[in-house]
C-alpha cells in the first residue's frame, strides 16, 4: 500500500509503473510515482564517469602558486593535511568530510546499488546484494554533507585573491572536481530509489517476527 503524501489516501501501489509515466493519486491527482525515462544505464555511466573525475580530482594537484622564485603544488588532500598541521583542525575535518568521504561514498554506494539492480536485470543475480536498502538510506543521510560545490567557490575566489599576489596555475584537479560536480548532480538527479526498493524481496510479517 501507498499513502498519498497530500491527503493521506491510501491506495494500492502498481508493481511495475512504465518508463516515462507517473501514478498519481486517485482523490487529489498528485503525484505518487514518476518513472523517469533515463534508465538505470544512463544512471551507472554517469556514476562511473564520477568515479574517474573524483579519481583525477585526488590525484593530481589542485593549483600551483609561485611568488618569488617559490614553487608550491597541492593536491586536494594535500590541503586537508596543511590545514591540520596549522592547527586549523576544525576546518580541515569539515573539507575532508564534504568534499573526500562524502563524494566517495556517494559514489560508492551509487555503484554498488546500480551494479546490483543491472545484475538483477540481467538475470546475472536473483536478488539485489547483501544491505542494499541499508546503503539507500545512509547515502540519502550522508548525500547532505557532500558540499564540492561550496568547495569550488571558497577556491575559485581564493584563486582570484591569490592571482594578484603570486602566479597561480589552475591543476587538472580543479577542472575535475568542477565537471565532476555536474556529473554528480545529474546521477543523483536520474536515480530513482524505487529502482531498488522494487527489486528487493518484501518482507513477509511471519519472517520479520521470525
Ligand atoms: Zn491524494
Amino acid at each position: 500500500m501507498i499513502a498519498c503524501p497530500e491527503c493521506d489516501a491510501l491506495q494500492q501501489e502498481p508493481r511495475r509503473v512504465p518508463r516515462g509515466t507517473s501514478v498519481r493519486c486517485w482523490r487529489c491527482r498528485t503525484v505518487l510515482i514518476h518513472e523517469s525515462r533515463k534508465s538505470i544505464d544512463y544512471v551507472f555511466s554517469l556514476i562511473v564517469a564520477g568515479t574517474v573525475l573524483f579519481l583525477i580530482g585526488n590525484a593530481f594537484p589542485l593549483v600551483s602558486l609561485e611568488a618569488q622564485g617559490n614553487g608550491v603544488t597541492t593536491t586536494l588532500f594535500g590541503a586537508v593535511l596543511h590545514m591540520w598541521q596549522q592547527e586549523m583542525h576544525l576546518v580541515s575535518g569539515l573539507v575532508l568530510i564534504t568534499t573526500i568521504v562524502a563524494p566517495a561514498f556517494d559514489l560508492a554506494a551509487m555503484l554498488y546499488l546500480t551494479m546490483g539492480v543491472l545484475r538483477v536485470d540481467q538475470g546475472r543475480s536473483s536478488a539485489m546484494p547483501p544491505w542494499s536498502a541499508r546503503v539507500l538510506r545512509a547515502v540519502q543521510a550522508v548525500r547532505p554533507w557532500g558540499m564540492l560545490e561550496v568547495f569550488m567557490l571558497g577556491a575559485l575566489v581564493s584563486i582570484v585573491k591569490l592571482g594578484q599576489m603570486a602566479a597561480v596555475v589552475v591543476g587538472p584537479a580543479l577542472y575535475s572536481i568542477g565537471a565532476l560536480i555536474l556529473v554528480l548532480a545529474a546521477a543523483n538527479s536520474a536515480f530513482n530509489p524505487r529502482e531498488v526498493w522494487s527489486r528487493l524481496p518484501v518482507r513477509r510479517d511471519d519472517e520479520a517476527a521470525a
